[in-house]
């Protein structure tokens, strides 16, 4: 461990540390500009496959190979507990991560994210110590995979009507039920389901929080396939699964609080990263206008600019709210999957048909204009994000609950 004069990694020697580290490990060298492979240099969006299926296979292990290659130099969990396997430093640590592994060409660790994030967070602030001695090093390893079953056919935005339901035989629990788009099920180890395990007048009590062995009998795990050809999210039926006392998260009946702790995390997550995905696509497009022969149309300039200012302020915000999860992370998630959307709208109107019709490169477009509205739904809707603003942030009366679809 590099240690400054007062005995604590500074963030220069960290600094030294990383480079060090990236130089000696990665097999590629930094990607210059304009050498990119145009046919494989996709545009990350979160959550979504966009790769066929037996790629999306090998990029879910490329993931974990780096991400233990990472764990095992000390920097797979820059700000976790050392007691877990993290190496305990304050946040400008793993931005400063984040930002020198940008320039490298690694693997996309997507695929870990809701294992690493969300699993993470929940078992941090409501397991075991027997489960966060062993799971949390695990899934920062890339070890075990893992994914989020939260919502169901009934229950999305309001996941407080899960019908999903636990009860306890002697020490073990039994959980039948359904839940839909779960993201990377397909290679999941374990999942973080929420089910009821009472009813009681406010939905939101009586829920509880498993984590689930994905292999276990009575798991169906069917592809569900999204509007780009892919299947990046699943079907997932629940049969008389049983899990252990032990991997309960927070008390019997408590389960929102893990769901909220959760999905903080989650908000958070989409907004990291230290540049905006639509950032990447405004690269991207900047590359089209010659090409197309746009320099010269004053709306295709002026919505760049826009767009531009849009992902520096997003990733501004972002830097500035990266201390800790809470409500304002859902600035980030709606900043960041706004732009998105507007990126997209923007390439289709630049590429006009060419988006259909060209296939080779130009089919990236067509993909990130089928996926950008994804991105506005996962995680919490656009709307939802506003609810948790106006509530949390604002101190605005709660929104009033639907009742009876009115
Ligand atoms: C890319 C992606 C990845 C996902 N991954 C996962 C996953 O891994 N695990 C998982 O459990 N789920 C996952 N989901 C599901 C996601 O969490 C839900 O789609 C989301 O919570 C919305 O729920 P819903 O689809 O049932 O829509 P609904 O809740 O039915 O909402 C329909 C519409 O009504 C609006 N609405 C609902 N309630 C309100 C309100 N109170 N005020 C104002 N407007 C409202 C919504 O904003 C939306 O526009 C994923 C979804 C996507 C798109």
């Amino acid at each position: 461990m590099v240690t400054g004069t007062t005995g604590q990694t500074d963030l220069h020697a960290f600094a030294n540390e990383v480079d060090q580290f990236l130089s000696r490990t990665l097999p590629r060298p930094e990607v210059a500009v304009g050498s990119r492979d145009d046919e494989s240099d996709v545009i990350e969006v979160h959550g979504l496959e966009r790769r066929p299926e037996p790629d999306a296979a090998a990029a879910v292990v490329a993931a974990a190979a780096w991400q233990a290659l990472r764990f095992d130099a000390d920097l797979g969990w820059i700000t976790g507990p050392r007691r877990y396997g993290g190496r305990e430093l304050p946040p400008e640590f793993e931005r400063l991560y984040v930002e020198r592994e940008s320039a490298y060409d690694v693997p996309d660790v997507t695929p870990l994210n809701v294992g690493i994030k969300m699993l993470s967070a929940a078992i941090l602030g409501h397991g075991g110590e027997h489960l966060r001695q062993t799971v949390l090093p695990a899934l920062h390893r890339g070890d075990l995979i893992g994914c989020q079953l939260f919502s169901e056919p009934d229950a999305g935005s309001d996941l407080s009507a899960v019908r999903s339901s636990a009860t306890l035989h002697e020490g073990t629990w039994e959980l039948v039920g359904e839940k839909v788009w779960t993201s990377k099920a397909q290679f999941s180890d374990l999942g973080l389901c929420i089910a009821r395990t009472a009813v009681a007048q406010d939905p939101h009590v009586g829920l509880t929080m498993f984590l689930v062995d994905m292999h276990a009998p009575g798991v169906e795990i069917r592809p569900l396939r999204q509007m780009n050809g892919h299947a990046s999210f699943n079907h997932v039926l629940l049969d008389g699964v049983r899990v252990p006392d032990a991997h309960r998260l927070g008390d019997v009946g408590e389960g929102w609080a893990v769901v909220r702790t959760t999905l903080m995390s989650e908000r958070a997550g989409v907004g990291k990263g230290a540049k905006d995905p639509a950032g990447h696509a405004l690269d991207r497009m900047l590359e089209l206008v010659p090409r197309l022969g746009l320099g010269g149309d004053s709306l295709v300039r002026q919505e760049l600019a826009d767009l531009y200012s849009r992902v520096r302020i997003a990733e501004f915000a972002s830097q500035r709210s990266q201390v800790a999860p809470g409500p304002a992370g859902s600035i980030n998630k709606l900043f960041r999957s706004r732009n998105l959307q507007r990126a997209s709208t923007l390439a289709g109107k630049m590429l006009g048909p060419r988006v259909v019709a060209s296939g080779g490169v130009d089919a990236m477009w067509g993909d990130l204009i089928l996926c950008a509205p994804g991105v506005r739904l996962g995680g919490g809707t656009d709307e939802i994000q506003l609810n948790v603003l106006a509530e949390r942030v604002l101190g605005l009366p709660r929104d009033p609950p639907i009742i009876d679809g009115k």
